[in-house]
């Protein structure tokens, strides 16, 4: 028996591949490395097949005789550096010449190192053994990597679905209240960089809880997801955002509109519900499903509050109402404040 060969644990699946046209060389390796059970060998005896034979088995090291019949060794390096499968896997290029000028080629094609033929036994199991771990390792990390940034993107990829449900209302799929938060401050804060108006539109369905006495929850939901989608369809603006404020009370923001522009929006909101007609026998105010609507505009500025515009347009929603629903209140939060002072 030789020395000892130390076999670390992941020494397991260690395969040599043999590029040479000698049959006598492959025989001569062959036995060199009957000592090492935990290598596999395989002999490639025709240098044209080598990189087809090298994808299917797989090699954790290649020996590549440089001088063949009709085929330039370097050029066997090149192909197997240009050749994905092949790309890191170590060469171990063999040669009968001790040529200093050969050796540097030999590198710079990729070979990653050089023996004289033929190969003392001891030191070709070494060089095999080192040059194969590297490349395991390297493998290893690559899938450690890999795998890391695989689930590096399924993290972010939850945690954006987990941020767009927490926008979201389960229901309607419109923004939710807690959205509508965040949207009236980005909002407001706009308005005061821009100095330009800012509109919110408060409304509500008309009788809507007769309504579900009437039909039934489970319609009073499909009504609520109609009015829903209805009024997502009629606001195609990026800049004017739908929300479900609570129950049956839905806020648009309006960026960059004044009064006027608010209110013809309202309008036409309140008519596309309006044209859903969809029945309902108990409203009072009228047989089909309506909303009202509450509409307020202002600039902002540091001595108010985007409270105070929800509040305005809240009780425009109430005017609405008490004026028998179905129909648009509006008021201009700038002249009520100039009027007021
Ligand atoms: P008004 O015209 O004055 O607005 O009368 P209303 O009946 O619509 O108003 P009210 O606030 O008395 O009733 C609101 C109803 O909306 C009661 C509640 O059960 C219903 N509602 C709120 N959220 C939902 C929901 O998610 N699904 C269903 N089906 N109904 C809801
Ligand atoms: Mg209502
Ligand atoms: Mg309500």
């Amino acid at each position: 028996m030789h020395e000892e060969t130390v076999i670390f644990p992941d020494d397991q699946g260690l395969m040599v591949m043999l590029v040479d046209d000698q049959a006598i060389v492959a025989e001569r390796i062959r036995r060199d490395l009957l000592d090492s059970p935990q290598m596999d060998f395989h002999y490639c005896q025709d240098p044209h097949e080598a990189l087809s034979v090298a994808c299917a088995i797989r090699p954790t090291v290649i020996l590549l005789d440089l001088l063949m019949p009709g085929v330039n060794g370097l050029d066997v390096v090149r192909t197997f550096r240009g050749n994905a499968c092949t790309q890191h896997v170590p060469i171990i290029v063999l040669s009968t010449k001790e040529d200093p000028h050969v050796k540097a080629k030999a590198f710079a094609a990729g070979a990653n190192d050089y023996l004289i033929k033929l190969p003392d036994r001891e030191e070709l199991n070494a060089r095999i053994l080192y040059h194969s771990r590297a490349y395991l390792a390297r493998v290893q990390r690559d899938e450690a990597y890999r795998a890391l940034r695989e689930s590096q993107r399924e993290l972010e990829q939850k945690n954006f679905e987990l941020l767009r449900m927490s926008n979201i209302d389960g229901l309607t799929e419109v923004a939710n209240r807690r959205r509508f938060d965040e949207l009236i401050q980005e909002a407001w804060a706009h308005s005061r960089r821009t100095r330009s108006a800012l509109a919110l539109v408060m409304l509500d369905i008309d009788c809507f809880k007769p309504f579900n006495d009437h039909y039934g929850h489970l319609a009073g939901d499909d009504c609520l997801k109609r009015v829903a989608q209805t009024l997502q369809q009629e606001l195609p603006r990026l800049t004017d955002t739908l929300a479900r404020y609570g129950g049956e009370e839905f806020v648009v923001v309006l960026s960059a509109t004044d009064l006027e522009g608010a209110r013809r929006v309202a309008e036409r909101l309140r008519q596309a519900v309006e044209a859903l007609r969809i029945p309902h026998a108990c409203s009072e105010a009228g047989d089909v499903v309506t909303i009202s609507l509450g509409v307020a505009a202002t600039h902002a500025s540091a001595s108010s509050q985007p409270q105070s515009l929800v509040a305005a347009a809240d009780k425009m929603l109430y005017q609405a109402k008490h004026r028998g629903r179905n129909q648009v209140s509006s008021i201009d939060c700038i002249l009520s404040t100039e009027a007021a002072s």
